[in-house]
């Protein structure tokens, strides 16, 4: 029998850092579900730096998987069908041998109540034949992994080998029937992990892929911290509020694995590699954002052109009301812009839409999406 993790009790609970004691959190990808907490992984960017969790190696559970799963579809933001949902993408790695029985039976619950959200699971750990079959197992909800690897091989940035990820990434991908495996290829730090030698390997493994999706360092100040800590050199100068990966390093890394891997699709955005890989538009609404989709294949191009169209004014304006938005909201061919609405809100309604939402006091500037400004310090 699959040995479960333990619940934790009250006073366990209120040692938790307040921010991941609530398990449904609406982020950028959709609402995501995280009620077991902790990881022995120890990569040195781990996001858990921000919630003073990065000691608590062994994973705990905050509830049993049935009231998680209960708190997830009764979200006031929660919409069947429609609402993209990621599970243990917080706090914990969802294919650690103690977690996986849980991610199976929550992917079990979500599949037998006829849902069929996108589901994204993001792992860098192993993933066996049998999980591969669970996963085909799965008759409603589209399914994703998305299998995190960086090629960074100085264990004090990452101490886990990306060898893991790269086979558990063969594995899904060999066995593809009812789910889709991407590449998620992550994060190219400049002068770490984005030689010739590095993207020439990464290209290499994008064959056993659907699709990959690429990203930058996400260099917050608790981060930063940690690697001032730990003596490991910090790549960049500065941190900031979104992820960073310089225009120039973008591009040639663009051009590198064009040459090393001209058949499979590269993304920007995580959801839009999700949206190629299952043959449906993006459900952020990116493609008002024109520039992100440059590496598009034109049948995808063509799905997501199909699909878009400026949301409907009086719809949006009851939703702004109803979400408590300040002033009017102004629709531009890129995105709604609005103020006074949190991302949870935001999300909500780019989900809603299929359009891009932004924030008034936080603009988004052209070929800047989701970039910050990045000074390099090697
Ligand atoms: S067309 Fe643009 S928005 Fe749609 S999936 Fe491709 S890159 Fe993303």
């Amino acid at each position: 029998m699959e040995k479960h993790i333990a619940i934790i009790d009250a006073k366990q609970l209120s040692d938790v850092n307040p921010s991941l004691r609530d398990p449904v959190e609406y982020r950028k990808s959709g609402l995501s579900l995280n009620h077991i907490v902790g990881c022995p992984l120890d990569c040195s960017y781990c996001v858990r730096h921000l919630f003073e969790n990065f000691d608590q190696r062994t994973p705990q559970a905050l509830m049993s998987d049935e009231q998680a799963f209960e708190q997830l579809i009764s979200h006031r933001y929660f919409q069947p069908h429609i609402t993209p949902i990621q599970l243990f993408n917080r706090a914990t790695d969802p294919m650690l041998p103690e977690v996986k029985p849980h991610t199976h039976n929550l992917l079990r619950l979500l599949d037998q109540a006829g849902l069929t959200n996108n589901v994204l699971v993001i792992t860098r750990w192993r993933v066996t034949l049998e999980d591969c079959e669970h996963f085909n197992a799965l008759r409603n909800i589209k399914l994703t992994i998305l299998v995190t690897y960086s090629g960074i091989n100085d264990p004090k940035v990452e101490p886990i080998k990306s060898s893991i990820a790269a086979n558990s990434l063969r594995i899904l991908f060999q066995h593809a029937q009812r789910y889709r495996a991407l590449l998620y290829w992550r994060p190219i730090i400049p002068g770490l992990n984005d030689s010739a030698e590095h993207i020439a390997q990464a290209a290499e493994l994008a064959n056993h892929s659907h699709a990959t999706v690429f990203s930058g360092l996400f260099y917050r100040r608790e981060i930063a911290q940690y690697y001032q800590s730990q003596g490991i050199p910090e790549p960049y100068s500065s941190t900031a509020r979104r992820k960073l990966l310089p225009l120039a390093e973008e591009q040639r890394l663009l051009r590198m694995y064009e040459v090393h891997s001209p058949g499979t699709p590269i993304f920007r955005k995580t959801s839009c590699g999700v949206a190629y890989a299952h043959r449906q538009p993006d459900y952020n609404g990116h493609f008002g954002i024109t520039e992100l989709c440059d590496t598009c294949p034109t049948a995808q191009y063509s799905t997501c052109k199909a699909a878009w169209k400026r949301p409907d004014e009086a719809l949006l304006n009851t939703l702004c009301t109803t979400l408590g938005a300040e002033g009017e909201p102004l629709i531009t061919d890129r995105a709604i812009i609005v103020r006074g609405l949190d991302e949870q809100r935001r999300y909500f309604m780019q989900h809603t839409l299929g359009y891009q939402v932004h924030d008034a006091d936080k603009p988004h500037h052209y070929d800047r999406h989701g970039r910050a400004e990045a000074q390099r310090s090697l």
